[in-house]
């Protein structure tokens, strides 16, 4: 193995592919520092890990399914045990995320757990200002098959999604049947499709976590014209920074904003995403409110 497989292999990224000659395309993800930073992230008890690394790689398989520039994220919300979980990821393939949970987080799709939980997706294309958000409902699902009932009842199309998460890495990969030119689906395209999920079904975790993509996919579709692209490359990157937290102080109001400066005589913000931490004096604070910044030399960094 050389140095460049090793790299691409213990690397983050998304891999497009299709089928030839038919209207079939898929996605296939591995986020290994990026899953370990989002995972880093906090304390997480390991089945809600598990979630939250499943939600992680279906937002780099979705950045790389719809490929428009702006961001997609997956948010799981209203669990009694997982109570939110939030990833999203640019079409830099810049990726973040966090969970709250309650209790000792064990089994957060257990049934029980799930009467009221909906998984949102949502797409904010950038050139447009364009926000769109598709809700369904997780009860009794997975996260893996609540996508796939998305993309059917959101979407109209036929998609296979499968996902793992382990403390090192978080994959997927997406299959999906795509309108043909005039919107009428052909028989061969819908065979094919059906061809792919059922080769796709036999996918095990472990494959996908420590294989390339070229031979998973060699592996799976051996007998199938395949069309890989060159991959996209996911890191973690947070969007947190100085000047938003000043905009938000600033949306927060003059009253509030100096209210919220505690004992050492700071305000001090959190960022659940990246554990940065920002911190502004009276001094800092009356520049943001004229429409300065703040000095940025004031951050903390944790
Ligand atoms: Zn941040």
């Amino acid at each position: 193995m050389t140095d460049l497989d090793r790299d691409t292999l213990d690397g983050d990224w998304i891999r497009r592919f299709l089928f030839e000659g038919a209207n079939v395309r898929g996605v296939i993800v591995r986020l290994g520092a990026a899953w370990r930073q989002i995972r880093a992230g906090d304390s997480y008890p390991d089945a809600v890990a598990d979630v939250l690394g499943e939600m992680s790689a279906a937002s780099a398989l979705l950045a790389g399914d719809i490929r428009m520039s702006g961001k997609v994220s997956v948010q799981l919300r209203g669990g009694k045990v997982l109570k939110l979980g939030f990833v999203e990821c640019t079409s830099e393939g810049h990726v973040r995320g966090l969970a709250r949970w309650d209790g000792d987080g064990s089994d957060p799709f257990a049934p029980e757990s799930l009467s009221e939980a909906v998984l949102a997706i949502t797409i904010e294309r950038e050139e447009s200002g364009q926000r769109y958000q598709g809700l369904v409902p997780l009860e009794g699902a997975n996260l893996a098959l609540s996508l796939e009932r998305y993309f059917e009842q959101s979407e109209q199309l036929p998609t296979a999604i499968h996902l793992f998460a382990n403390e090192t890495s978080a994959v997927g990969l997406l299959l999906q049947q795509v309108p043909a030119e005039g919107g009428i689906a052909s028989e061969h395209d819908a065979l094919t499709f059906e061809h792919a999920r059922t080769l796709a079904a036999t996918i095990r975790a472990e494959e996908l976590h420590d294989l390339e993509a070229e031979t998973v996919l060699r592996r799976l579709f051996a007998e199938d014209d395949l069309r890989v692209f060159e991959p996209d490359f996911v890191r973690f990157q947070c969007s947190c920074s100085h000047e938003r937290v000043a905009a938000m102080l600033r949306a927060l109001g003059r009253d509030e904003a100096f209210a919220a400066i505690g004992d050492g005589g700071l305000v001090e913000v959190h960022c659940e995403f990246c554990n940065r931490r920002y911190a502004f004096d009276a001094v800092d604070l009356e520049a943001v409110m004229r429409g300065e910044t703040g000095a940025p030399g004031s951050a903390l960094q944790q």
